[in-house]
């Protein structure tokens, strides 16, 4: 298969790219800062291609969209990952803020998806992955444009879910809670033992525990419109 995989230079996204690309899928790792980071997950895995564009822009996405097929001739999956977070008061957040936060994690996701789209549907197949977030599903104190971000993002599955049906492409989410990646790296030894109080299963997660589940919903046939949240049953709703 064909997967283009959104943020993978690090973390959850480059977790995901490797773990697919060793089932012997072509998967084209896109990225935007982290050149080296891109470079050396190409180097290590010969099915494994690159392309660097910054997909809060959508002249950035086509010109990736257009690459992708004029080399590989289709995309059968599309996994939305790329997103950062911020932590502010709600009060102190700007218009750039927003702009920034809702560029990277929503208009990303609608932007690419819509550039997709035509060639899954003419293909009549096609499966589309939003990593959200648990803090989309209860909202997160001062990560108010986080949080509405990924809201956003499950809203956009399950109504395109609704709408895609027919043309046989499945869109689902997959909203992890605390995962252990640079984007956590700020928290302190503190906040992360007062966090895992409250995980039943004690411990905070891999990205492995997120591209395990991205590796089935690719696989299913079934499955569409769902929210599935991976966090040790820290929310359970
Ligand atoms: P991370 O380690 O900080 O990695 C973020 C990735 O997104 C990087 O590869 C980065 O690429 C890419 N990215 C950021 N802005 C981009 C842009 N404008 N264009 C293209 N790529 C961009 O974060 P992570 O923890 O793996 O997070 C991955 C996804 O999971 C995010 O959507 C995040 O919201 C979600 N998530 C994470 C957690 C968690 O606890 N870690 C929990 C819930 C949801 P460059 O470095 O190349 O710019």
């Amino acid at each position: 298969m064909i997967i283009l995989v959104t943020g993978a230079s690090r973390g959850i996204g480059k977790e995901i790219a490797q773990n697919l690309a060793k089932q012997g899928n072509k998967v084209i790792a896109n990225y935007n800062k982290s050149e080296k980071e891109a470079q050396e997950l190409m180097r290590n895995n010969q099915n494994i291609d690159i392309y660097k564009a910054d997909v809060s822009k959508r002249t950035e996405i086509k010109h990736m969209i257009e690459y992708v097929l004029n080399k590989y001739g289709k995309i059968d999956v599309l996994i939305n990952n790329a997103g950062i977070s911020q932590n502010k008061l709600f009060t102190d957040i700007t218009d750039k803020d927003w702009n920034e936060i809702m560029n990277t994690n929503l208009y990303s996701a609608f932007c690419t998806t819509q550039e997709v789209l035509p060639n899954m549907i003419h293909n009549k197949k096609g499966c589309i992955i939003n990593i959200s977030s648990v803090w989309g599903i209860v909202g997160a104190s001062c990560e108010s444009l986080y949080s509405i971000s990924k809201a956003g993002m499950d809203a956009m599955t399950k109504s395109l879910a609704k709408e895609l049906g027919p043309s046989k492409i499945r869109v689902n989410s997959i909203a992890p809670g605390i995962i252990d990646t640079d984007m956590n790296k700020n928290l302190k030894k503190e906040d992360i033992s007062n966090i895992l109080q409250e995980i039943p299963l004690e411990k905070i997660g891999n990205p492995s525990d997120i591209s395990k589940c991205v590796e089935w919903l690719i696989n299913d046939s079934y499955t569409t419109g769902q929210i599935i949240s991976i966090n040790g049953g820290w929310i359970i709703t």
